[in-house]
């Protein structure tokens, strides 16, 4: 099988570095002769500055009497008929894939897969394209419309078919090297009031702009392709974390937002941003597309830019979504709910200082169910409130069976939807319970996720004010997983940051991540804010949180999430400065 030319990554073909000088009379000519695929060098203005021996010998002439243009050489029906749109090329890409049928001399055509990259000249201006040559598969045969769709004329990107033999490539590569790989879809919001009120002409500019600006802003090692209409997709390899890929995201949503001019007029853009990983999410590209489909419709659904990681509460197919729905409403009348609770040590004390309440569903059928299985699924069918209102009702009446405990009770961070805190609902019944049990505000702290954090600022902004104003904590969770920076996040009343378990899984390997963690400790702390770690599970991972200054530690290595009886047993049974 003859795999199509990588178009990132490591070349099948090596490109040799040349200079911007003629290659006729350089002396890497006998050298470039000999490399075993056809090789070509191209001018901004089409013309052939150099032809190998083996691209001459494949359509049939001699090096000297190789034509002059590029024109004379391809197919009509090749994009870069168009002097137009290979001009563009260099606005916008810096080495793509394209098959290009080339006529022989004969007058007969030949399909070829081909890298071109694209160099500049040291004052940044365009000098000259390399262009490395293969006979495709089926040279013997038409080439099929698919092949040549797989370069876009407008932008010059690759289109969605070009997909279709990249990513498996790009998934093996990832696999091989142990990495992440994320698809994101980006669609650009109210791009067709563009066309219509601006005129087509403004779309196509609009079109075009992007598609530079997503090239510029991603690593020559990723992949802008055009999937039609408004939408793009960005192939990001090497991945470590998804906090990488979300920092990407929201760099490449604030390079597109950037103001452009349009007919004369400075105009904005938003865009809506549904990105999967490889292999978090799935292992093959289908899939992977889909999901990531799946995560943009989701993000869609704000109109004004947003991003949203797949996640696999937005995929149910809809007979299982009813009786999902159906066994929940039931789960909420009969209180099938139950909290686990997981210790928190204090590094400076060694004590266990408070706690975190998970929800449980005691599904009477199948079990015991994590909510990652249903809360988001919940959170989108408008549940939530009454699954939260659950979760106060359960710990409430838990905090006051502790109460005459010795040693307890502790107190009980929950989880709190960023839907539960749109309206002022939450902070209104936390009043409530504090009024009708007479706990202390202190024994409470709300715990609120930041990749949802930033979909509906406003009134979470207001909704946290009125809990902290009752003398409830407030944490961040999942501390790097969006796309918020700090000082961002210190606008908001927040006492408590949780750098999230991928972080603190990568801490013993990981220079970066080492560098990450320590300074989030450091600013959060400049900021007033406490630090939890969170998902740690060996010593040494709790031996460098502790030299770093980090206040608490959440994990395995001290205890799992437990019922309350466990609890009880594991507080009185545990070893004073024991993890
Ligand atoms: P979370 O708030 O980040 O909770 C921490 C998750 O990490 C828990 O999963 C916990 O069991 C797990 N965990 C704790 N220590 C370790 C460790 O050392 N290693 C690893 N690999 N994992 C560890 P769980 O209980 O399945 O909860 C999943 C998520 O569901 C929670 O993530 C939270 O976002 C959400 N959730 C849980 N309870 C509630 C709730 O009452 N309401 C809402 N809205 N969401 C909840
Ligand atoms: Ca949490
Ligand atoms: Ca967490």
């Amino acid at each position: 099988m003859y795999a199509p030319i990588p178009v990132s990554g490591n070349p099948a073909m090596p490109v040799p570095a040349l200079s911007g000088t003629s290659l006729h009379k350089t002396p890497c000519r006998a050298l470039l002769d000999a490399v075993p695929a056809g090789i070509l060098q191209i001018g901004p203005d089409e013309s052939i500055r150099f032809a190998n021996a083996r691209f001459a010998a494949m359509l049939g002439y001699t090096p000297d009497d190789f034509p002059a243009s590029l024109c004379e050489l391809i197919h009509p029906d090749t994009h870069f008929h168009s002097r137009h749109t290979w001009k563009d090329l260099w606005h916008t890409m810096r080495e793509f894939e394209v098959p290009i049928r080339f006529r022989c001399k004969n007058g007969h055509y030949i399909a070829t897969d081909n890298l071109v990259r694209l160099m500049l000249d040291e004052n940044g201006q365009p000098d000259f394209a390399l262009l490395v040559s293969r006979p495709a598969l089926a040279d013997n045969q038409p080439v099929s419309r698919l092949h040549l769709s797989l370069s876009d004329p407008l932008t010059s990107l690759p289109t969605r078919n070009y997909l279709d033999y990249f990513l498996p490539d790009a998934l093996a590569r990832s696999h091989k090297n142990g990495k992440m790989l994320a698809l994101l879809e980006l669609n650009i919001n109210r791009f067709r009031i563009v066309n219509e009120s601006l005129g087509y002409d403004a779309g196509d500019a609009l079109l075009r702009e992007i598609a530079r600006r997503l090239v510029h802003a991603v690593h020559e090692n990723d992949s802008v392709i055009r999937a039609g209409g408004d939408e793009f997709i960005v192939v990001l390899e090497n991945i470590g974390t998804p906090a990488d890929t979300a920092a990407i995201a929201s760099r490449l949503m604030q390079t597109v937002t950037e103001p452009m001019t349009l007919a004369g007029h400075s105009y904005s853009v938003t865009v809506s941003i549904g990105a999967s990983l490889y292999p978090r999410d799935a292992a093959e590209s289908r899939t992977l597309l889909r999901y990531a489909d799946i995560a943009l419709a989701e993000a869609r659904k704000k109109p004004t830019g947003n991003i949203r990681f797949f996640h696999p509460g937005m995929h149910v197919e809809p007979a299982v979504k009813l009786k999902l729905e159906s066994e929940l409403r039931r789960a909420l009348e009969k209180n099938e709910f139950v909290l686990f609770y997981q210790p928190r040590l204090s590094l400076k004390t060694g004590e266990v200082t408070s706690l975190e309440a998970l929800i449980r569903w005691r599904h009477p059928e199948k079990g015991l169910l994590s909510p990652d299985t249903f809360i988001p699924f919940a959170e989108e069918i408008g549940l939530i409130g009454k699954i939260g209102h659950i979760v106060r009702h359960n710990l409430t009446r838990q905090l006051m069976q502790w109460r005459d405990r010795p040693g307890m009770p502790l107190p009980v961070a929950f989880n709190v939807s960023t839907c539960e805190l749109c309206t002022g609902h939450l902070a209104a019944s936390l009043k409530d319970i504090l009024r009708e049990t007479g706990l202390p505000p202190g024994m409470l702290e709300v715990e609120i996720t930041e990749s949802r954090l930033i979909e509906n600022m406003h009134a979470v902004r207001a909704n946290l004010a009125s809990i902290r104003k009752l003398g409830i904590a407030i944490s961040i969770d999942d501390f790097g997983t969006g796309y918020s920076s700090l000082r961002y996040l210190s606008s908001l009343p927040i006492d408590l940051l949780k750098i999230d378990g991928t972080f603190i899984d990568g801490l013993s390997e990981s220079d970066a991540m080492q560098s990450i963690v320590k300074s989030t400790i450091g600013m959060a702390h400049s900021l007033n804010m406490a630090v939890i770690a969170e998902g740690v599970s060996t010593p040494d991972q709790l031996d460098i949180l502790k030299s770093w200054e980090c206040d608490q530690i959440q994990g395995y290595l001290c205890s799992p999430p437990l019922p309350s009886g466990e609890l009880e047993t594991f507080l009185r049974n545990r070893r004073p400065g024991m993890p």
